[in-house]
């Protein structure tokens, strides 16, 4: 019978492990609780020697097994390959759950998966569950970000992608020790799964980054009553030591850059202070920002929906308003 619950844990290009893992460890150890103390799993694909590097911070996650498959072309994603060992690790192993993060590797790589392993898979989830029936209840947004569908698949394993940043991560037992297993990569591959040769590798670094920033400053198309509205946010964001966000109506008026967009088409976030300026707080708005600590929402109209789930609301016009915080901040602090 199906059990446990695997996770895919992807190394970042510069060798981390992706943030997304441990949100998702820290999510199964919560689903295992409901499923009698079902293990938890990791599956990962590195270059030799690195996950020695990353054995303690790894298990001590709660991760009770981890499979590893080492070689020096996992230094590079392959799709095939990825894929192909994970489909008969996941035959062998019959997890009744599957976890990938919907990163741009997971995206690629869970579809693959599933379609090989013939089972269901709900893509880019919000939340997961276990129901009365001990399944994997799933949600994610549907309709254009308008309702919240919640999924259940019958066949085995379970497989969701999820979100970046929407769920919590959060520091386990430091004593917690899984056992790592080794595995045979041959076993599977064959030499044409690694056709690809990658002769050089041009990253742009990423000049934006507000999904680690803990205090954002968001605007919103509020902010485009005069012409400077962002050089204002950028002035508060800096006194307080955050970063700039944005709505999806700032960016498309071309107020600001994508990269800066939170929301269903935009990043998640999860600030400990979101200061909504401008923004009405439209539902696909929402779901990429919800779960920020405190959020304050500074918008002429009393009835903004961004207000209902805003733990202070200041009524006026952001114009007025923000040059008046930025004056008393640094007023008030040393
Ligand atoms: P508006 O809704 O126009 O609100 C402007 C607000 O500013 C109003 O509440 C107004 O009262 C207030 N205001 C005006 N002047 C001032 C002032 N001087 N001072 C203070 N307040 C003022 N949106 C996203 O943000 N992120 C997404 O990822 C996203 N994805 C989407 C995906 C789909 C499939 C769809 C259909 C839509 C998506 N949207 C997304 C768009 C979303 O539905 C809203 O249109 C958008 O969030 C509205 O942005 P806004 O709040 O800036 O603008």
């Amino acid at each position: 019978m199906s059990n446990g619950i695997l996770i895919f844990a992807e190394v970042t290009r510069d060798n981390y492990i992706h943030t997304v893992f441990f949100e998702l460890v820290n999510k199964a150890r919560e689903l295992s609780k409901k499923l009698d103390g079902q293990p938890i799993m990791a599956v990962i694909f590195s270059k030799p020697d690195l996950v020695k590097e990353f054995q303690e911070g790894f298990t001590n996650t709660g991760i009770d097994k981890v499979f590893v498959y080492e070689d020096n072309a996992f230094e590079n994603y392959s799709t095939q390959t990825y894929a192909n060992l994970i489909t008969e690790l996941v035959k062998e192993i019959d997890p009744a759950i599957f976890l990938i993060g919907a990163t741009n590797q997971g995206r690629d790589l869970a579809p693959r998966i599933s379609s090989a392993l013939q089972t269901g898979l709900t893509a880019d989830c919000i939340e997961l569950d276990i129901n009365e029936k001990g399944q994997l209840a799933a949600t994610r947004p549907t309709f254009g970000g308008q309702l919240m569908a919640t999924i259940l698949c019958k066949t085995f394993p379970q497989m969701a992608t999820v979100r970046e940043g929407v769920m919590k991560k959060e520091v386990y037992n430091q004593n917690h020790k899984g056992e790592v297993n080794r595995l045979d990569v041959s076993k599977y591959v064959e030499d044409s799964d690694f056709c690809i040769e990658i002769l050089e590798r041009h990253i742009e670094q990423q000049k934006v980054n507000i999904k680690g920033a803990q205090i954002i400053v968001c605007g919103g198309y509020g902010m485009a009553s005069k012409p400077d509205g962002f050089k204002l946010l950028h002035e508060l964001a800096e006194t307080l030591g955050g970063e700039v966000g944005a709505t999806r109506a700032a960016v498309d008026a071309g107020m600001t850059e994508h990269e800066r967009q939170v929301g269903q088409t935009g990043v998640t976030v999860r600030p400990k202070l979101y200061i909504g300026c401008g923004v009405s707080g439209a539902v696909q708005h929402r779901a990429g920002m919800q779960e920020s600590s405190k959020i304050i929402s500074i918008n002429t109209d009393v009835n903004a929906p961004l207000n209902s789930i805003a733990d202070y609301t200041i009524t006026g016009d952001a114009f007025e308003i923000i040059p008046k915080l930025i004056k008393y901040y640094k007023k008030n602090s040393k």
